[in-house]
């Protein structure tokens, strides 16, 4: 038989896939989802386009990891070994306060058809739509930031969990929704630049009654006990059922991702309000196996070296499912600027002949 030089080169292709799929035991297609591969803050419907990062040794990508070995991944992933790394530890002592605008959640109160996956290191939610998806802006962010997915982190006892801590304090567990800035237009081309990823940080806590919008998650957990199992979430949930009640406290810094390859290129929000979970609904995190069939829990990443790194705390009382609209957020940005001197507005506004009246000193006080 003889084959063409074309033909010999297609054998070849297809024997190469076909051996990587033995190798890696699943699809070569899934595996440059990587949604197993490399790590779950990626938005599993982006392909990787385009070379890695330059501070990432070629391929390493496609690596795998796990977290009982995570004192080690920066002997793999350079950027592991980066000075800004998170999670870290927030000492509210330190952080110093800064007003900015309200942080805006737009689209988080439409509900879509959701995905719920298994990716042996977490649960990842991720929409499936093409259509018009949530956002965030405002709350010190430099753009608009793309909703990508949400995941959580938990531990195998409700002593532990979180991969922040405030004060020390480790929660429960902990909710992740990861943006990417929408100007780079995926989450994969965004993870190459500095304010490329924001992601929104929640706190579990336990209480006594089970959280309504986890519910509907946990409910289907039997359908992906096992990696790589994807199931469609059947009853809907809006994405801000699983916002804390107060989403204007927050604290910031910048960091990285908490999962290989630990790009620096994190924008942290980091809610000071928990939501309130179960023990049963932990519980059902704990059923879920991982890639070696074992229990799938303290999925968290130890706590990194700040290095001296500045930690803001927002604080506010306004909370909106609904984006401003443009002119609304332009007179609020105002009002909240270094540019509004409220004591020189008040002294100039017209009505002063009225505060002579009552006390001529007096500068009202509308905060
Ligand atoms: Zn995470």
């Amino acid at each position: 038989m003889i084959f063409k030089i074309s033909q010999l080169i297609q054998i070849f292709v297809v024997s190469f896939l076909l051996f990587v799929e033995l190798v890696n035991g699943r699809p070569f297609a899934y595996h440059y989802n990587l949604i197993d591969s490399s790590h779950h803050e990626i938005d599993m419907n982006v392909k990787v386009e385009s070379a890695p990062d330059d501070n990432i040794k070629s391929g390493s990508e496609s690596l795998p990891w796990n977290y009982e070995d995570s004192d080690n991944w920066n002997k793999v992933f350079d950027s592991c070994n980066g000075r800004y790394q998170s999670p870290i530890n927030i000492d509210p002592s330190k952080a110093i306060k800064k007003s900015s605008p309200n942080l805006v959640f737009g689209n988080y109160d439409h509900s879509w058809p959701m995905n719920i996956t298994n990716d042996g290191h977490t649960v990842i939610l991720d929409l499936s739509t093409n259509g018009k998806i949530p956002f965030i802006r405002g709350g010190g962010l430099p753009d608009e930031f793309n909703f990508a997915q949400l995941h959580f982190h938990w531990g195998g006892d409700s002593g532990r969990g979180s991969e922040h801590l405030i004060q020390s304090k480790r929660f429960s567990g902990e909710l992740h929704f990861v943006h990417y800035n929408s100007k780079y237009g995926s989450f994969a081309k965004a993870t190459k630049h500095k304010d490329g990823v924001a992601v929104l940080a929640i706190f579990m806590e336990i209480g006594p009654t089970d959280n309504n919008a986890l519910s509907h998650i946990v409910g289907q957990f039997g359908e992906i006990l096992k990696v790589g199992q994807t199931t469609r979430l059947q009853t809907p949930i809006l994405l801000r059922d699983l916002l804390p009640v107060n989403v204007q406290n927050f604290y910031k810094y910048t960091g990285s991702l908490t999962t290989p390859s630990c790009q620096e290129v994190v924008s942290w929000t980091v809610f000071e309000s928990p939501i309130v979970v179960s023990e049963h609904q932990l519980n059902q995190f704990r059923q879920l196996f991982d890639k070696k069939g074992r229990s799938l829990y303290d999925n968290y990443r130890p706590i990194q070296e700040d290095h001296g790194r500045i930690i803001t705390y927002h604080s506010g009382n306004e909370i909106h499912s609904e984006p401003l609209q443009s002119w609304e957020q332009n007179i609020l940005d105002f009002f909240k600027s270094s540019q509004f001197d409220s004591e020189q507005f008040f002294k100039w506004r017209p009505f002063s002949h009225f505060d002579k009246l009552t006390n001529p000193l007096e500068i009202p006080n509308w905060s």
